[in-house]
């Protein structure tokens, strides 16, 4: 995927309305600290684009970069931070819960795990959230480079088992440092765009 062009065209908060956007989206949720900005910027080929945390769970927006002016990576406000009080969670909830439900250009979620560990209860909880929502979760496991080579699949394999993925269920590594795995992930959006561009058609 050749990157040409990116732009951060849109922030919600709690209280915006999603843009009317007409091209497909990608979005991208996790835990705060999992990683979520380094990928985002490693796919857009960007070193601080997206803007790596320095307090984690604070921002409570929804960010729309514009990538090519063909598609959108969409990062959703991280989760799971303990020092959040109970209300910002609450809004954080209904903002998710808007956008997987309301967001008619939503193309593919991508769920970051770190991969190091088992999924924590609020990964499960956001995973089945995705699942009951109608939509298929592709899990980015991060951090790889955490990790030796010969333990990937183990851990791989654990977080399937932990999150009750089906067999065919993807889980795709990927280091923000190397920027092993970022292949992969692009021709998955890369077939979901070509696949999207023949339905238009
Ligand atoms: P976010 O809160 O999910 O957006 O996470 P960030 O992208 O801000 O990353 C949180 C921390 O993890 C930062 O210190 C990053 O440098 C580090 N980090 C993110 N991705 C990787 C990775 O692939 N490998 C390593 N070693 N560190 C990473």
């Amino acid at each position: 995927m050749v990157i040409k062009k990116v732009n951060l065209e849109t922030v919600i908060g709690i209280t915006s309305k999603l843009p009317q956007n007409d091209k497909p989206e990608f979005a991208f949720a996790g835990k705060s600290n999992v990683g979520k900005s380094s990928l985002i910027n490693g796919l857009m080929n960007r070193k601080h684009y997206a803007r790596v945390s320095q307090e984690p769970g604070k921002t409570q927006t929804i960010n729309y970069y514009n990538i090519n002016d063909e598609f959108y990576l969409v990062d959703l406000p991280g989760y799971g931070f303990a020092k959040v009080p109970e209300s910002v969670k609450k809004q954080w909830g209904k903002m998710i819960e808007n956008y997987l439900h309301k967001s008619r250009m939503l193309k593919q979620i991508f769920l970051l795990i770190d991969i190091r560990h088992d999924p924590s209860a609020n990964d499960k909880m956001m995973y089945d959230w995705i699942v009951d929502s109608g939509l298929t979760p592709i899990i980015i496991a991060t951090k790889s480079d955490k990790l030796k080579k010969s333990q990937i699949e183990t851990h791989i394999n654990a977080i399937k088992n932990v999150l009750g993925m089906p067999e065919d269920g993807l889980v795709l590594p990927f280091s923000a440092q190397s920027k092993a795995g970022r292949e992969e992930i692009y021709e998955v959006m890369e077939s979901i765009l070509a696949e999207d561009a023949e339905e238009a058609e």
